[in-house]
């Protein structure tokens, strides 16, 4: 009766594992991403209001203005030669290196990959026109050690830059570069062609982890009239030593809660932290620092690592906001502070 017991308990895992992960993460509503008849993307969750006019070009005014003013507090900088990653390529300590914004180099389970990388002075399509840069890159573009993969989020011009994409592409071509649907044309058009683009709840595999393209609440939009037409997303990379989240740019959602249940925990997870002022433009598609400690929380992540603040001029919130507040969010509710990482600008730590 024993063995009875163990054995369809056997068999039911093995059923379970080998259910098409697809079906997996549906049923756990992580996908496919909606989409109405005219074949825009939605958002489950309602999609997000980006403020009246009154309150978006005054914020385009101060953006003008912001070129020309000081902004007291950006993130404290170490330098990094890229040796130590260089030579951890292989090996793989787990790593996570704050590259700058959303850009992140992680390596675990001898693999390394890269996280909205922009290393480009503005993100912008018009180079000298655009949000200006306060920090330069933690690490020169040069100084990376091989790249496995690449993850985008979105096509916003601060987390798809295609000259740094392309430059990376060129660097070395068995890169490979995973993109929400219908943002591959971009990075094709662009002459990089080790591109696959992913629907929400689906996945791929590379040298033994998987990479799975996950929802996030947000929006996207490159030129004139292209809105919500190519997908945005969050990513999970899942190994068999380390579980990795990057949380793109989004909203606060149920989504955590579901992706930490399906997919969780998580030894790391990236979550943004700025670009929240004004509230009435970026509520809905930005998390504050204490919607992204509890972001962490939801997600069931070990220690989080903040992002998406202090490089470009994006926002209006003071520079040195959102990693203040972020830690005493941690501090006072139930990630505690140690488990809240605020990294410098090129700072390598193992996790
Ligand atoms: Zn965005
Ligand atoms: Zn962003």
């Amino acid at each position: 009766m024993r063995l009875a017991c163990l054995s369809s308990a056997a068999l039911l895992l093995a059923v379970f594992v080998s259910a098409p992960l697809r079906a997996e993460l549906g049923a756990e509503g992580l996908g496919p991403a909606p989409r109405t008849a005219d074949g825009r993307f939605e958002n489950p969750w309602g999609d997000p209001a980006h403020g009246s006019i009154g309150i978006r070009f005054p914020f385009f005014l101060r953006r003008i203005a912001g070129a020309f003013r000081e902004r007291p507090g950006v993130p404290l900088q170490v330098t990094n030669d890229g040796a130590f990653l260089r030579e951890n390529a292989r090996h793989s300590t787990p790593t996570v290196t704050w590259i700058g914004h959303a850009t992140l180099l992680v390596q675990m389970d001898h693999v390394t990959f890269l996280t909205d990388p922009i290393w480009s002075d503005t993100p912008s399509p018009v180079p000298f026109l655009g949000p200006r840069r306060f920090v330069p890159p933690g690490l020169a573009l040069e100084d990376l050690p091989p790249i496995d993969f690449v993850v985008v989020s979105h096509n916003h011009y601060d987390h798809l830059d295609l000259p740094t994409l392309a430059a990376l592409a060129e660097r070395d071509p068995a890169t490979r570069f995973f993109v929400p649907l219908e943002n591959g044309s971009l990075l094709r058009d662009e002459g990089i062609a080790n591109v696959e683009e992913l629907d929400w709840g689906s996945s791929v595999e590379h040298e033994g982890v998987r990479v799975h393209c996950l929802p996030a609440k947000h929006w996207s939009k490159r030129s004139v009239n292209d809105d919500l037409r190519a997908l945005w997303a969050s990513w999970a990379v899942i190994g068999t030593e380390r579980r990795f989240y990057h949380a793109g740019d989004t909203g606060a959602f149920e989504g955590f809660a579901r992706i930490g249940a399906a997919l969780g925990p998580f030894d790391l997870a990236a979550v943004p932290i700025g670009a929240y002022e004004p509230v009435g433009m970026m509520k809905e598609s930005h998390l504050n620092p204490e919607e992204a400690a509890q972001a962490a929380v939801d997600l069931r992540a070990e220690r989080a690592v903040a992002m998406h603040y202090g490089t470009f001029d994006l926002s209006d919130e003071p520079l040195e906001d959102p990693p203040r507040r972020f830690q005493a969010a941690a501090r006072e509710g139930v990630l505690g502070e140690e488990r809240a990482w605020v990294l410098r600008i090129g700072e390598t730590r193992a996790f």
